[in-house]
């Protein structure tokens, strides 16, 4: 839904694929929609944040390679740094992120990745707006001189520099697998309580969204949390009060994550 209304905001001719909430994107649909032979360009969701799905990004990475043609887009905003993506393995040719989900650092910048293919692209195309220019931005990042063509947030590039660090530091398997182990805490802890919202084959090992089969008032949940320096998320949407959400990415260690559920637990009287 955001990648189309950005399409569509900006001008660009767009169709809207998508599957029930709580379903995955199937590679099956992919290929029924690149066959047409209608499309240039794909954007897919690699984790998507309102539904707690992570698509079968490999095996929609293997579809759309069969098309040579088409460019292939991944919103990785809320799994990068949480979940591994073989960004040239799979042949994606741009990759956004973001600062404020699982790379664990304040809202303000947006990352991405780029292939020599979305350049090439990129020239073909007439409007590219100004502060999001492709080429430009490729223009400045080929002299290799740390300049860009407008001011970026600075501070968050130093911020990044040292988060990237840490994270390294980490490992990247032991990362990921740090969040594979507090979404099974959570996962279990759900299953206990409620019920798990997402198809169980496509679970996010960055956030889950739960079906509120308690009828638990959720934000006097969240009031009573935030006593304590804590916040879930509500659903996203119509799924407001009817699901909740538990992010459980970017810095968190799984004693964080136990902690959370515990006080929820006192808190609901589990
Ligand atoms: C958070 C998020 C975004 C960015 O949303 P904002 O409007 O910047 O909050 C985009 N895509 C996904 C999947 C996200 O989780």
């Amino acid at each position: 839904d955001r990648w189309y209304k950005m399409a569509v905001t900006n001008n660009v001719k767009a169709d809207l694929y998508n599957v029930d909430m709580g379903k995955a994107i199937t590679p099956e649909m992919v290929d029924a929609a690149l066959a047409t032979g209608q499309y240039d360009l794909i954007a897919v969701q690699h984790n998507e944040t309102s539904t707690g799905i992570t698509n079968p990004i490999e095996e929609i990475a293997e579809v759309v390679n069969k098309y040579k043609d088409v460019i292939f887009c991944v919103d990785a905003v809320s799994s990068a740094g949480g979940a591994k993506i073989e960004v040239d393995k799979l042949g994606i040719d741009i990759l956004i992120t973001s600062t404020q989900k699982a790379l664990g650092l304040p809202p303000g910048m947006a990352i991405c990745t780029f292939s020599e293919r979305a350049i090439k692209r990129a020239e073909t195309v007439e409007f590219r707006g100004t502060y999001f220019d492709l080429l430009a931005m490729y223009k400045y990042l080929k002299k290799k001189n740390y300049q860009y063509p407008s001011t970026p947030s600075l501070s968050h590039m130093f911020a990044m520099d040292y988060q990237l660090d840490n994270i390294l530091k980490e490992g990247l398997d032991k990362r990921f697998k740090r969040h594979e182990q507090m979404a099974n805490l959570v996962r279990a802890w759900a299953q206990k309580h409620f019920e798990l919202f997402t198809d169980k084959n496509h679970l996010s090992n960055t956030l889950t969204v739960i079906k509120n089969t308690q009828n638990i008032n959720i934000s006097q949940l969240n009031s009573k949390l935030m006593e304590k320096g804590m916040q879930i998320a509500n659903g996203y949407g119509d799924l407001k009060e009817k699901t909740f959400r538990i992010s459980h990415m970017g810095d968190y260690q799984l004693e964080d994550i136990q902690y959370l559920l515990d006080t929820i637990d006192e808190i609901l009287g589990f």
